[in-house]
């Protein structure tokens, strides 16, 4: 229940909050006058701080996302009431979500590389197409972007028309999909940013609105990346448990006491070259989810290899102890069934053992007086660790 709640949570900060942010601030009617201004500025800074990160970062999907969004924000900016006016708006609206949800499916592959440059010439072919048709057939084409398919009364509620609603609601569904399997912050940035720029273009056309919402699209996608390098620091990426260096600076945060156990799988070289170094991970992946279900208020962290540490704030020893057991005893009931597709490869071995027992080894020890700092603390969780395999593995030892 707790599990399911957090991970709506997290489809909803922080990007969501932002948004809610920029609906609040564009209501405040203290702000009312400053907006316009706020409009000419905030936006561009985005982009322009954005596409810096981006080329930092090496986020190429960031960078051409800003510049559809720099693209969509000047062409609503200049929007002015003519055919021209619309075919630019009515454009922007069905071509901005289907862009943003495109970028959201593909891969970061370099700006300057055969991949980036595709998808630049992509961006700047759909710039000089509009561009012709508001030139030369601008009421022909504002007409045809805005025929209606259903009946106009249905949709009475927005400036955009059927053909964007369309593209939006596609979009929408592109980006929303792969979150349900699995929350990733690039994803629901994506996303988010696909949601504030339906806001943007519903938004009245004379109004500061529009730009301030693409401007906040913007940000989102900033955020998102940061967000994803974070992670990328701080998660491991093969059992996304939080990783080592989560590890070292929790302990340094931790005031108190605090108890610390090293778990070691046993014989893990053996089955590497036993099965395989696929099925060694599929083996790491499966430890860490026992782990990661330890209770207590033990939190499992990947130290690295097939060693995995779990903090316990607050607690001995002996408070410890039985949550290490049920960890220990969980991993060591679980049966590992090699997979057909990897057993077929290492068939020989394989038809030995389909079915593999894993157990892990683990040491703890908590902060006293021996063992003041960190350090000392992870020292004694070592060794004791270290008696555990002794003692003939499988077991918890402190
Ligand atoms: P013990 O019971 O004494 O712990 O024996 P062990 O074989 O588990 O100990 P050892 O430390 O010698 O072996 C660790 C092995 O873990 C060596 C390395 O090949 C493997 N390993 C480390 N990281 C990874 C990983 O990310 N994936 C896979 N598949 N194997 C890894
Ligand atoms: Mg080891
Ligand atoms: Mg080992």
């Amino acid at each position: 229940m707790l599990a399911k709640l957090k991970t709506w949570f997290s489809l909803f900060v922080p990007e969501g909050a932002l948004l809610a942010l920029t609906v609040v601030v564009l209501r405040l009617d203290a702000l009312q006058d400053s907006l316009p201004d706020f409009a000419h500025f905030y936006p561009y800074a985005v982009f322009v701080v954005g596409a810096l990160l981006a080329w930092r970062f090496q986020r190429s999907r960031l960078l051409f996302a800003l510049l559809v969004l720099a693209l969509a924000t000047w062409s609503i900016e200049a929007r002015v009431p003519s055919a021209a006016g619309r075919v630019a708006f009515r454009a922007s609206a069905l071509l901005l979500p289907l862009n943003l949800a495109g970028l959201a499916l593909l891969a970061d592959r370099g700006f300057l590389t055969p991949f980036g440059l595709l998808r630049l010439g992509a961006i700047a072919a759909q710039v000089i197409v509009v561009d012709m048709f508001a030139r030369t057939a601008p009421a022909a084409t504002a007409a045809v972007l805005g025929y209606p398919l259903l009946p106009a009364g249905l949709f009475a509620w927005t400036p955009l028309s059927q053909s964007a609603l369309l593209a939006f609601t596609a979009a929408l569904v592109i980006t929303a999909v792969p979150l349900i399997f699995e929350i990733n912050a690039t994803g629901r940035g994506f996303l988010w940013a696909i949601v504030a720029s339906f806001l943007a273009l519903n938004a009245p056309r004379t109004a500061p609105a529009s730009a301030i919402y693409l401007g906040t699209a913007g940000l989102i996608l900033v955020v998102a990346v940061i967000e994803a390098s974070y992670l990328l620091a701080y998660q491991d990426g093969l059992t996304a448990l939080p990783a080592r260096r989560a590890f070292t600076e929790a302990l340094q945060r931790i005031a108190g006491q605090y108890a610390v156990a090293m778990v070691d799988v046993d014989h893990f070289k053996k089955f590497n070259d036993e099965y395989g170094h696929d099925v060694g991970d599929q083996v790491l992946r499966m430890v860490a989810s026992k782990l990661a279900q330890v209770e207590g208020g033990g939190r499992a962290y990947r130290y690295g290899g097939e060693e995995f540490a779990i903090v316990f704030p607050g607690k001995a020893v002996e408070e410890a102890l039985p949550h290490l057991e049920a960890v220990r005893e969980a991993v060591a009931e679980s049966t590992f069934t090699i997979r057909r597709r990897i057993r077929r490869r290492g068939a020989k071995a394989a038809r030995r053992r389909p079915e593999a027992s894993i157990t892990v080894s683990i040491g703890v020890a908590a902060k006293d007086h021996r063992h003041a700092n960190p350090d000392q603390v992870i020292r004694a969780a070592d060794q004791a660790l270290y008696s555990a395999k002794e003692a003939g593995r499988n077991r918890v030892r402190s």
